[in-house]
């Protein structure tokens, strides 16, 4: 699986199994030259629900909204990549440096994030009920104690988010990192245990640990 980045710094050429769609959000003027990506969930159960909390909002949009699970298939690309997104927050520091939505690429997959036991089964934190596969695991960061069981992202969603990163380091060799949301922010939970981050860090970049 393999995606390019164009000289227009769009996504063109996605495999064929998934459905490229480029819907363009708000696009602020701010440029930006990526140094990291970092990987969200969305807490959210569809790509259109995804793609519409990214661009509902002024203060919430990214540059991937994507889902690789069932019937739904899409990588939707909402904001050129050398423009700034606004997913990481004001609160998020990455080697020291805040404002790191000025120097970073999001990735927000479509993935609802915490589950909780019900009569009826595991659902998510809205209620709905959750028929995919569950990851018990505490938070890492032992932040959200609470919180003791996950939605497990798909290996195609792995695929994919590991092919868009490929492609990005490819593009701009100024990336030298990908990290959790939850890896830059303390109250942040996404992508959670679910998302094997260490090893898509291993793969790129040869090493497990974030920069610090
Ligand atoms: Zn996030």
């Amino acid at each position: 699986m393999t995606f390019h980045v164009n000289a227009q710094h769009q996504l063109e050429r996605a495999p064929e199994s998934l459905e490229l769609r480029h819907r363009w959000d708000k696009v602020p003027s701010y440029r930006i030259t990526p140094v990291v990506v970092v990987v969200h969930y969305g807490v959210t159960r569809t790509q259109s629900q995804l793609e519409s909390a990214l661009a509902v909002s002024d203060y919430v949009s990214a540059h991937i909204a994507m889902s690789a699970r069932g019937n739904e298939r899409v990588v939707t690309q909402m904001v050129p990549f050398n423009v700034r997104a606004a997913h990481a927050g004001a609160a998020a520091v990455y080697r020291g440096r805040s404002g790191v939505n000025s120097f970073s690429l999001g990735i927000e997959i479509n993935n609802p994030g915490p589950l909780f036991e019900t009569p009826d089964g595991w659902a998510d934190i809205r209620g709905k009920l959750w028929d995919g596969e569950v990851l018990v695991a505490d938070h890492p960061s032992g932040r959200f104690p609470k919180w003791q069981a996950w939605a497990r992202y798909t290996q195609d969603e792995i695929a994919v988010v590991t092919a868009l990163c490929l492609a990005f380091v490819e593009r701009y060799p100024t990336i030298v990192d990908v990290v959790g949301h939850d890896e830059i922010r303390t109250d942040k939970a996404d992508p959670g245990p679910a998302f094997p981050v260490a090893e898509l860090r291993s793969l790129l970049f040869h090493r497990t640990q974030m920069l610090t």
